[in-house]
C-alpha cells in the first residue's frame, strides 16, 4: 500500500493553497510535513482523507485514483489530535468505540481490541478506567482508538499539540515505534520540527502550498537544499550572512565580503569556482559549528556578544558585527560575558554556501 500524490492543488478562490505538489509515501513509511502555520499542509492532509476536493492533480492510495471516493470508501484513519478518553468506559469499551459505527460482530470487535492491547501493551489495564490510569497509558489507549479501524493509511493533524511537553516527548517514541509495528503508510502534520525530527522516516517541508524538500531527518537537517529549509530546520537557527564573492584563487580560496567592510578567506573549492567575482551568496552556518578565537584570523569574523543565555549544558551567546546577528552555542563551561569581542570562525567543513537564489551551493561535507 503506498500513497501518491501529483500535482496536487488546491485552491480556496485566487488563493492556492496547496499548489502541484508531487509526493509519495511508501508502505509502512511515516511522512511527516512540516512547515510553518498557514502553508498547506492541513489541506493537503484533507485532500488525501477526501476531507476537501482536490482543485486539480491526483490522490493515488494503493495506485487506485480516489479523487471521487468519499472518505469512508478510502478507509484511511484521519485523527486531529489524540481525543480526550470517556471517563465513565473502561480502556476495552473506549477502544472499541470507534468500531461501533462499523457494524462489526462482537467476536470482531474482541478480537480487534485484543490485538491492539497487545500492540500498545495495554492488555493489563483493559477492565480500568481512565482515572485509574498514568497518562502515559492514557495516551496510548488514545492512540489506540485512532488506529484500531485497521485502515490502509494514517492521517494525522498535529497530534501531540495539546500534550505538555514531557508527555509529547513520552509519546514521540511511543507513536515511533507503534508506526513501525503497524506497517502503514502514515502522514503527521506537524509545525514542531522536533517531532518530525524524531517520528519521521522522511519530512516534507513545506512553504507557500510548495514543497521546498522531501528526504531523511539528516539529510533535511544536514543538507538543506535551499536557504528556507535551512533556517527552518535547526534550532537556534542557522546563521545566514549575505556576502559577496570578491575572489577566490587556484586553491580554491575564497575571499568573502560582509556588509560593514569585514570580510573572510575559507577554503570551500570547488563550489565556489562555479561563480564569478562580484557574485553574491550566503554562508550557512550553525550555531554549533562557529568556532570561537581570542585573535583575529584569516577566516573569522568580529562580533561583540549582545547577550548571554545559559541553557543547561551549553550556552547561547548572541552576536553583533554592526551588521548581523550572529547566534554561537558552546560549552556552559566557556566564561562568555555581554560586551565581549569575539572572534568567530567559520571553519570550512561545516560552511554552507546558498546562491542569490537561495539554492545550495554547497553543503557542509
Ligand atoms: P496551520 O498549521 O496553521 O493549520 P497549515 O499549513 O495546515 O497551517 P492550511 O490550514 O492547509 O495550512 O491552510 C493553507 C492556506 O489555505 C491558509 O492560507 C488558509 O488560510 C487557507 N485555507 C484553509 N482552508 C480554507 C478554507 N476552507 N477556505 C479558505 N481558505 C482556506
Amino acid at each position: 500500500m503506498t500513497i501518491k500524490l501529483n500535482k496536487l492543488t488546491k485552491r480556496f478562490g485566487s488563493l492556492t493553497a496547496v499548489d502541484a505538489i508531487d509526493l509519495d509515501v511508501g508502505d509502512g513509511e511515516v511522512l511527516c510535513l512540516l512547515g510553518p502555520s498557514g502553508c498547506g499542509k492541513t489541506t493537503t492532509l484533507r485532500m488525501v482523507a477526501g476531507l476537501e476536493a482536490a482543485t486539480e492533480g491526483d490522490v493515488m492510495l494503493g495506485g487506485k485514483r480516489v479523487n471521487e471516493l468519499a472518505p469512508r470508501q478510502r478507509n484511511v484513519a484521519m485523527s486531529f489530535q489524540f481525543y480526550a478518553l470517556y471517563p465513565s468506559l473502561s480502556v476495552a469499551d473506549n477502544l472499541a468505540y470507534p468500531l461501533h459505527a462499523e457494524k462489526l460482530s462482537g467476536a470482531e470487535i474482541e478480537k480487534r481490541v485484543a490485538q491492539v492491547a497487545k500492540t500498545l501493551q495495554l492488555e493489563s489495564i483493559l477492565k480500568r478506567t481512565p482515572s485509574q490510569l498514568a497518562e502515559g497509558e492514557k495516551q496510548r489507549v488514545a492512540v489506540g482508538r485512532s488506529i484500531i479501524r485497521d485502515p490502509q493509511c494514517f492521517l494525522f493533524d498535529e497530534p501531540l499539540s495539546r500534550l505538555d511537553v514531557q508527555l509529547r516527548e513520552e509519546m514521540r517514541g511511543e507513536i515511533k515505534e507503534v508506526l513501525q509495528d503497524l506497517s502503514r503508510p502514515t502522514v503527521i502534520v506537524t509545525h514542531d520540527q522536533l517531532e518530525a525530527l524524531t517520528m519521521a522516516d522522511r519530512i516534507a517541508v513545506m512553504r507557500d502550498g510548495r514543497i521546498e524538500q522531501v528526504d531523511t531527518p539528516h539529510n533535511v537537517f544536514q543538507t538543506p537544499s535551499n536557504l528556507f529549509v535551512a533556517g527552518f530546520i535547526g534550532t537556534p537557527q542557522m546563521n545566514l550572512i549575505p556576502a559577496t564573492l570578491k575572489g577566490s584563487n587556484g586553491d580554491g580560496l575564497a575571499d568573502f565580503a560582509f556588509e560593514g567592510e569585514q570580510s573572510l578567506k575559507i577554503k570551500v573549492d570547488p563550489a565556489v569556482s562555479k561563480l564569478s567575482p562580484g557574485a553574491k551568496v550566503t554562508l550557512g552556518i550553525r550555531p554549533r559549528n562557529l568556532e570561537m578565537s581570542v585573535e583575529p584570523t584569516e577566516d573569522s569574523l568580529s562580533t561583540k556578544i549582545d547577550m548571554v543565555e545559559p541553557m543547561g549544558a551549553e550556552t547561547l551567546a548572541h552576536m553583533h558585527d554592526g551588521y548581523h546577528d550572529l547566534r554561537l552555542v558552546t560549552d556552559w563551561r566557556v566564561p562568555l560575558s555581554e560586551g565581549d569581542l569575539m572572534h568567530t570562525r567559520f571553519p570550512p567543513d561545516t560552511t554552507h554556501i546558498f546562491t542569490e537564489d537561495e539554492q545550495v551551493l554547497r553543503s557542509a561535507p
